[in-house]
Parts: structure tokens; sequence; C-alpha cells
């Protein structure tokens, strides 16, 4: 399948059951990502990668508790319990995971100040992983994108692909959700009208 890729979202031991941000049943993805991973000639990986302190973290903000929302320079950001810092267990991918396949691994939150849901954009919607730059210099138009969480980092890496023009697909059957208020029937709606096929 050259020209496609299969974009493995976050499969990280923090949003896996036991993990600091935990997504309900996050773990059954793991044997289902790997069977899918055996369909496409290039996997690509990406790994929340946040150092200590990170601003998108409840505890960096003083009197604020964990899924509350503030308005940060570029805009609202959830706040977090503390998760995936680097070179932690936790930022580790989930150790069932077949990752040796993969060609690249695109770490993301790697800046203090700003989150980084998207695989392509960080949460100012503006600065780029570099991501596009290097599926469109392999030759790759079109991506399938399976992992954690299916509304946020899946829902938002698909919509900038569909953004960046290219063909993007959800292996829903292969995402769990975190579904903070409604946010799963709200990110599939936006994804589904930028053109993002659900399968
Ligand atoms: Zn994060």
């Amino acid at each position: 399948m050259a020209g496609k890729a299969l974009i493995v979202v976050d499969v990280q031991n923090d949003f896996c059951p036991g993990g600091a941000l935990a997504v309900d049943r996050g773990d059954e993805v793991v044997p289902l990502i790997n069977t899918l991973a055996k369909n496409f000639e290039h996997v690509i990986l990406t790994q929340d990668w946040h150092p200590a302190g990170h601003s998108s973290f409840a505890s960096t903000h003083k009197g604020r508790q964990a899924f509350e929302t503030i308005e940060l320079p570029y805009g609202d950001q959830t706040l977090w319990p503390d998760h995936c810092i680097q070179g932690s267990d936790g930022a580790a991918f989930h150790s069932g995971l077949v990752w040796t396949k993969a060609e690249l691994v695109v770490r993301k939150g790697f800046r203090p100040s700003i989150d980084s849901y998207s695989a392509f954009f960080e949460n100012d919607h503006k600065t780029p992983t570099g991501l596009a730059g290097y599926l469109r210099e392999r030759g790759i138009s079109d991506i399938t994108l399976a992992g954690l969480a299916t509304d946020y980092c899946v829902a938002y890496s698909a919509l900038d692909a569909a953004g960046q023009g290219f063909g993007a697909t959800v292996q829903l059957d292969c995402c769990r959700a975190i579904d903070l208020s409604g946010s799963l029937e709200k990110m599939l709606g936006k994804m589904k009208a930028a053109g993002v096929a659900l399968v």
C-alpha cells in the first residue's frame, strides 16, 4: 500500500488502564492495531511527550483541578493530570504494541507553554510538527489513524490531515475515547463534516 500510512496515536502507558490519564479500555486497541499495521507499508507513531510542569497539567495552575478548562494565550485548554512525562514509564509505548515496524515517531507537547493534541499542529493550530512535510516528501497522500483518544488526539490529527489535503480515515474500532462532556459525539460530527472517513 505505497502512498498510504497508518498513524498510531499515543498508545502509551499513561493512556491505558492503570496510567495517569487512563482512557477506558484503552489497552484493547493494542492487539487490534498490531493486526491493522500488517496491512500498511508505512507506520508512524505519535508519542505525547511533556516536560514536568507542563502548561496542560492542572498541577501547574494553582487552585485548578484536572478536566477544568482554562484560557491560555492560544485559546481554551483542558487541564489534565500530570501524564506522559518525558522519559517516564507512563510515556513509554504499551509493552504489547508491536512498534518495530514504525518509520517515524512524532513527539508532541514537548514545549512547556503549549499543548499538542494533533500530530500535525500544536494547539495554537499554527506551529507545525513537521509531519505534513514528512508525508509529502515520502509520497504519502492518505493516512489511516488509530489509537488514543478518539475524541482528542486522534480527532484533532484527522481534522488537520484533512485540512492539509491528505485523505484521512479513522479506524474507529482501533480507537477508544475519553468522552468528556459530550466530546466524542462533537468530534465525530466535526470529522464527518470535514470529510474524514470513519470506518
Ligand atoms: Zn498530553
